[in-house]
Order: structure tokens, then C-alpha cells, then sequence
């Protein structure tokens, strides 16, 4: 299917729609998810146009995996987690809602289930907070 330059995160990239940053470079965006599955869940996208891993250039590929290890080493200093998940979703079939390519961070903790796509926002204050915990344990 063709990449859709409306869909949500095309939009966050464009500034249209606001996101909780914690990080951006001329290769990525990373920020918190509006429905977390877990606290400290944040999604890293590349600025390509790229509906899926079989879309994007793997130059491009290399730029989003080396972003999202670095996100993803302040997510863990930041929360703590006992485990991280890296989630990617291609199509509706394997759980993807956002059709411009994403990497879920999803810190796992001991006993707590994952809220994995249940349509609950987030408070914005605490996901603000979160945002902020996390840019401040990036290199
Ligand atoms: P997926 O199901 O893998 O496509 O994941 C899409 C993710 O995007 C879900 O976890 C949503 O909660 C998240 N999401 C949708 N809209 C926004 C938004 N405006 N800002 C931040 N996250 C969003």
C-alpha cells in the first residue's frame, strides 16, 4: 500500500500535530506514546517516508535502530525497568495502527501487565514529567 503523508506521525513530524519530544536530529523523532503500554513507553520514527520496514532505505534503517538504542539506554536509566521491549508492527494483521514506520521502547516491569493497545490517554502532566526524566538521562 502507498505511504498515506497524512497519516499521524507524518503529522507530528510536520509540526501539525504536537508531540512530548525527547529527542529530534535531521534522522529521527523519538517521543512519548499518547497510550503507553507501560510507564516510559516512548516511539522513535524516522523523518523517511516509510510505511514499514519494507519501505525505508537501510541507510535510513541503520539512523532509526542507532537512535532508538540510544532512547532506549535513556529510557532504561530513567525508569529502571526489569526488561525493554523493542516492538515493530507491520500491517493491521501483526498489530500496526500508524502506517509511518515506528519503534515502540516499552520498558517491562515484574508483574505488570502491558496495557498493549487499550485506547487509554495518558494524563499529559505525568507524560510531560516522563518526557522530561528521559531527555535528561540522554548522552
Ligand atoms: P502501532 O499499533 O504499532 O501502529 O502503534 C501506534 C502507536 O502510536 C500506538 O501505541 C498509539 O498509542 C500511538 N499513537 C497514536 N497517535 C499518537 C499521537 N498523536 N502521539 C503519540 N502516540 C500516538
Amino acid at each position: 500500500m502507498a505511504y498515506d503523508p497524512n497519516n499521524v506521525f507524518a503529522k507530528i513530524l510536520r509540526g501539525e500535530i504536537p508531540s512530548l519530544k525527547i529527542l529530534e536530529d535531521e534522522h529521527v523523532l523519538a517521543f512519548m506514546d499518547i497510550m503507553p503500554w507501560s510507564e516510559g513507553h516512548t516511539l522513535v520514527i524516522p523523518r523517511a517516508a516509510a510505511r514499514n520496514l519494507f519501505e525505508i532505505q537501510p541507510h535510513a534503517l541503520a539512523k532509526l535502530i542507532e537512535r532508538t538504542q540510544t532512547v532506549a539506554q535513556a529510557v532504561q536509566k530513567a525508569f529502571k525497568p526489569d526488561g525493554l521491549r523493542l516492538v515493530q508492527n507491520n500491517e493491521p494483521a501483526a498489530g500496526q495502527t500508524v502506517f509511518h514506520l515506528h519503534f515502540h521502547i516499552v520498558p517491562c516491569y515484574e508483574g505488570v501487565p502491558l496495557l498493549i493497545h487499550q485506547p487509554v490517554m495518558a494524563d499529559q502532566a505525568l507524560l510531560r514529567a516522563h518526557a522530561e526524566r528521559i531527555r535528561k538521562e540522554l548522552p
